[in-house]
């Protein structure tokens, strides 16, 4: 039996389609395999294998978040880095929203602030629980800034918002001013899929700074808004209790 021309273009047609819904069932793997072998193009290995579209990383991840936790002593650069993450998020279009514990009333009480002048808005909260209610469904990217002065339901309210999918940004103090660990920051390290660690210079000789000096007296753990009262000291200028402050004269 000859075939026309048009039911041949008709049965070459059926036989693509059929080829295109059977390929798209097999995983990455045999296609790129089909590849090697010339059966498919580029440019449908790219639109099969390839596609990163929003839906597609989004049932990749299957729904599920993760926590990111920024550590370093003062003045090593977490806010910013912090900062820079959730200006990158908000460039990418996401949901932001963004809390601080009410204890820290540096610079502006809506704003989170680095010792740069980098600031960006934020809801401060008492309590873990009361972030975890201001949170909206939409959300994709939560920030929280000055993780160490958080109660420790911050460590379930991270899991709970990455479970969730969300994606968490904590930005702390890994240790006091006793060169201490600052909880709930360790328990948050712990937690994380992603952990930065930043560093200051050290104000007395220059190296990598890890400390957090406090150069005025004190016996409480918590000195907020005691600016100038502490420096960035590397582990030999570092003195676990209060210092003089540095004279650069
Ligand atoms: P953190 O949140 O860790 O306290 P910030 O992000 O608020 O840090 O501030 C980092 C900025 O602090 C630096 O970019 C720099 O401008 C300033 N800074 C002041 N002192 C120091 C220091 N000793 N080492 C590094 N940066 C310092
Ligand atoms: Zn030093």
């Amino acid at each position: 039996m000859t075939l026309t021309n048009d039911t041949k273009s008709r049965e070459i047609f059926t036989r693509k389609s059929l080829y295109w819904t059977t390929l798209k069932r097999l995983d990455n793997l045999s296609i790129l395999k089909h590849a090697t072998q010339r059966k498919v193009s580029r440019k449908m290995v790219e639109e099969l294998v390839f596609d990163n579209t929003e839906e597609r990383r989004r049932r990749r991840q299957n729904g599920v978040g993760w926590v990111e936790v920024i550590v370093g002593s003062m003045f090593s650069g977490k806010s910013e880095e912090l900062i820079r993450r959730l200006n990158r998020a908000r460039i990418a279009r996401q949901k932001v929203q963004v809390f601080k514990p009410k204890i820290d009333k540096r610079y502006s009480v809506e704003e989170i602030a680095s010792h740069s002048g980098m600031t960006h808005i934020s809801k401060p909260v008492m309590t873990a629980e009361e972030l975890l209610a201001q949170i909206d469904e939409d959300t994709e990217v939560v920030g929280i800034d000055e993780g160490q002065f958080f109660d420790k339901g911050i460590i379930e309210a991270a899991n709970d918002l990455a479970n969730s999918g969300k994606r968490v940004i904590v930005a702390g103090l890994d240790q006091d001013y006793m060169g201490k660990p600052f909880e709930p920051m360790p328990q948050l390290l712990s937690i994380a899929e992603f952990i930065t660690k930043t560093h200051a210079i050290c104000v007395k000789c220059g190296a990598t700074a890890n400390y957090s000096q406090r150069t005025f007296e004190s016996d409480e753990l918590v000195e907020v808004g005691a600016s100038g009262k502490y420096e960035a000291r590397c582990r030999k200028c570092f003195i676990p209790h209060s210092d003089k402050p540095t004279n650069h004269d």
